[in-house]
């Protein structure tokens, strides 16, 4: 259950980072800049949705700027695939960079303050293997060794690096190293890696490199190029912010500070990169932008809004712990803004046929269906009726509960927008099987009255015969049948706690006037949930991704 409190954002008090803004503006400090700092290694997902809002939200609230800086300092794992769809999905998500900047930009920057440092002595060429140099970090108890290349010359050092960027050296053969403190109580401190060697094509710089910048070196002084104010990360890094700050204050350059909030979690799915990769890759997934995936692309498939999103991250608020998010969350955002503005067709997704017999064959008749009750501006549109007309199977019990104020023998039912019928026969196959119903209908009751005035408890959806259009229904739901599905059990990964029923297709039979949509269209199917048309949809034939039911089925509340 969502609490009231919990949807009425705009009263909400200040966050922790809104507070460190307003007291250094207070202070005189006017200027806000932001920065989203994606690595283009894969899609973004709602997480990076999470640091977006926040990051372009920041800068708006306080007349700032955010730039968008790609972190494209690994070659390896890097492409302009990525960097364009990261570019698509902020600008979908209603955001627009001050500035588009690159890290590999700022590649000969970064080498001339590593010569910078190096003439300092605070930094030096080690010649050991990666394997070396961890058994030399020592832990977090035993103090680290000092490479025998610590004490080389600057001048030899100096020679030997230019070396290293001209291409000298394989891969691993040798590194750049920050010269702090081997017996530092922060284990990063342990002379830092600054440079590898990594003969490998980078996607922006082509072959001009060969010797590629660590994060840690990188990002901070990436950051006071761009005079960033507010570097803001997820949790993880904030051991790394003490070398942030070192690198910025050996080098006397604009301080830039970072500060650290929660990553976002949600239940029921993954967001490590490479688990979404290998779900891609493995085909458990049609791809990046599958409707079950938790990526800006794939929520956009499966419906979701740029509002709804941007409404999600404003209710997860901005945490110092990390914290777990339940989807029923971010499911009730986007049913808030569908319920508003997604106007609502009557599409019957497993049908059952109904003869109405005492209803004149041959006749149509045109009624008049409201498109959504919570905008009067959507309008009416005109739905036919007739003689035959399908229903939702399970609007029908032979053998009904208690309570159950839908159809079965002998009771009576309101057709939405239509008459009243009442069952009188159900006709079935050799195999029992229900094939059809038989009722008989209140000719006084077409007008939302009846004849003599009783009241109806059920209302049905339906859908005419004669004119009924099928279209293919992709049933979406929950990838993951395990809350956590990160938290393995022995022997298990997380593949195994995949739902087997997050996907069923079925055909379904809808109004008529469906086969004029467009891909990304929403609609609510009358008490079905909300659907959206995919983009495999044919002129004539279309499809629809389920978004979300219109109860959440999957809470404990509804679990009882
Ligand atoms: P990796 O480092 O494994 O490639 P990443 O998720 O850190 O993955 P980045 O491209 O480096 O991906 O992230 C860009 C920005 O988005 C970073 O500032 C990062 O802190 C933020 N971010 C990533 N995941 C989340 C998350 N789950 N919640 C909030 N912010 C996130
Ligand atoms: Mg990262």
């Amino acid at each position: 259950m969502i609490d009231e409190s919990t949807t009425r954002t705009e009263e909400r008090s200040l966050n922790f980072l809104e507070e460190i803004i307003e007291k250094s503006i207070a202070e005189g400090n006017t200027r806000v800049q932001t920065r989203f700092p994606p690595e283009p290694n894969g899609y973004l997902h709602i997480g990076h949705a999470k640091s977006i809002c926040l990051n372009f939200g920041l800068a708006k609230k306080y007349n700032g700027l955010c730039n968008l800086r790609f972190d494209d300092t690994n070659p390896v794992k890097e492409d302009t695939e990525y960097v364009d769809s990261i570019k698509e999905d902020i600008k979908w998500l209603g955001f627009q960079w001050a500035g588009e900047y690159y890290a590999s930009d700022y590649f000969q920057q970064l080498y001339d303050w590593a010569v910078e440092l190096i003439k300092k002595d605070k930094a030096y060429v080690d010649d050991q293997t990666q394997e070396e140099i961890r058994l030399g970090r020592g832990t977090v108890t035993v103090p680290g060794k000092e490479s025998p290349w610590r004490n080389r010359s600057v001048e030899e050092n100096l020679r030997l690096f230019e070396e290293m960027k001209d291409g000298k050296y394989a891969d691993g053969e040798k590194v750049l190293r920050a010269k702090i403190d081997m017996a530092h109580p922060n284990m990063l401190f342990r002379d830092p890696i600054m440079y590898r060697i990594l003969h490998s094509e980078h996607h922006r710089t082509g072959n001009k490199w060969c010797i590629y910048p660590m994060y840690d070196y990188a990002h901070g002084e990436s950051d006071s190029i761009e005079r960033i104010t507010h570097s803001i990360c997820t949790l993880e890094f904030d051991v790394h912010r003490p070398l942030y700050d070192w690198f910025i204050e050996q080098l006397g350059i604009f301080p830039s500070h970072q500060y650290e909030f929660a990553r976002l979690n949600l239940t029921y799915t993954v967001m490590s990169k490479r688990k979404l990769l290998q779900l891609v890759k493995e085909n458990y997934v049609s791809g990046w932008d599958d409707p079950r995936m938790p990526t800006i692309c794939g929520l956009r498939r499966r419906g979701y809004t740029p509002a709804s999103i941007r409404a999600f991250a404003e209710k997860v608020g901005v945490a110092k712990r990390d914290n777990v998010i339940d989807l029923g969350l971010l499911e009730f955002c986007i049913r808030e803004d569908l319920n508003k503005n997604a106007q609502r067709r009557m599409v019957v997704l497993d049908p059952i046929k109904v003869v109405i017999t005492d209803y004149p064959e041959g006749k149509t008749e045109i009624m008049s269906c409201v498109n959504n009750p919570e905008d009067e501006t959507a309008g009416r549109r005109d739905v036919s009726f007739s003689r035959e007309i399908y229903i939702e199977r399970s609007d029908f019990m032979e053998n009904p509960p208690k309570k159950f104020f839908r159809l079965t023998v002998g009771s009576e039912v309101r057709l939405r927008y239509s008459y009243i019928i009442k069952c009188q026969e159900v006709i079935k196959d050799e195999n029992g099987n229900i094939i059809e119903l038989r009722c008989t209908h209140d000719p006084m009751s077409g007008n939302g009255s009846s004849s003599d005035g009783r009241k109806i408890k059920g209302v049905i959806h339906w859908v005419n015969a004669a004119d009924a259009l099928p279209v293919e229904v992709r049933l979406y739901d929950r990838l993951f049948s395990k809350e956590a599905p990160d938290n393995t059990e022995e022997g298990k990964t997380f593949i195994d706690y995949l739902n087997p029923e997050s996907l069923k297709v079925i055909t379904a039979m809808a109004e008529p006037s469906m086969a004029h949509i467009s891909a990304g269209d929403k609609f609510q199917f009358e008490r079905m949930g909300y659907f959206v048309a995919d983009y495999d949809s044919t002129p004539g034939k279309p499809i629809f991704n389920r978004t979300v039911t219109l109860k959440d089925s999957w809470s404990k509340e509804a679990k009882k």
